[in-house]
């Protein structure tokens, strides 16, 4: 009898044993596949860095104003967009231009609402404002409709289409520099060290060079319009 049940053990750990390998080996070629595809990702962008963008990539700039949205002091922002211009050429190599600032008034306008997608109110203000350019809109405040965490302080959103940029008042040229960085194709990066972290308290001045081949083959495609 104690033999028995020695060799009942014996199976039952075997199979346990198979199915944990089985489950790395999943595991191991699911993780070979991504890194192999970031690889390819990471290769095809590097190709465009060093395009050549000709013209400087215009941008429409709004200030939206609501029936009591507090006076934005122009001088600010006019600083930040000229730092953005500045920065943006030094790691990136080519030039943005901000079309002159227009000043939109609508009763309700204090407060834009938008998930963190980009859905909702932002959406539909960019949709209207967007003749071919990419939309920058500064607001006084931007509210998430589907708030939790850490989510619930937007310092800026893109609009899911990525044709345009809602950029609360207050913050800075790096905040503005992220957007255009979504507008332009890229997505969030997992390191401090540069400017697509998801957190703009902390990202700093720095691009990537397949990132900036990714944006300058957007750009050349003009297909963020798509
Ligand atoms: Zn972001």
């Amino acid at each position: 009898m104690p033999r028995m049940n020695l060799k009942v053990k014996k199976i039952k750990k075997k199979r346990k044993f198979s199915l944990i390998r089985s489950l790395l080996t999943i595991h191991f070629i699911l993780g070979s596949i991504a890194l192999f595809r970031t690889a390819v990702e990471y290769n095809h962008h590097l190709n465009y860095y060093n395009i050549k963008i000709e013209e400087p990539v215009k941008i429409d700039t709004y200030i939206l104003q609501g029936e009591s949205t507090s006076v934005l002091n122009n001088a600010y922002l006019t600083f930040q967009l000229e730092k953005t211009k500045r920065v943006w050429k030094e790691i990136t190599g080519f030039n943005i231009e901000f079309n002159k600032i227009k000043v939109l008034k609508k009763k309700d306008w204090e407060i834009i609402e938008s998930n963190r997608f980009g859905v909702g109110e932002i959406g539909d203000i960019v949709e209207e404002l967007y003749e071919g350019n990419a939309v920058l809109l500064f607001v006084e405040d931007i509210e998430p409709s589907d708030c939790c965490g850490d989510f619930c302080d937007y310092s800026g959103i893109t609009d899911s289409s990525e044709r345009g940029a809602a950029i609360q008042f207050n913050n800075d040229y790096k905040v503005i520099m992220h957007e255009l960085g979504h507008i332009f194709g890229l997505n969030h990066y997992l390191f401090e060290d540069n400017i697509m972290y998801k957190d703009g308290d902390v990202y700093t001045e720095d691009l990537t060079k397949p990132q900036v081949g990714k944006m300058k083959a957007r750009i050349k495609k003009m297909n963020w319009d798509d």
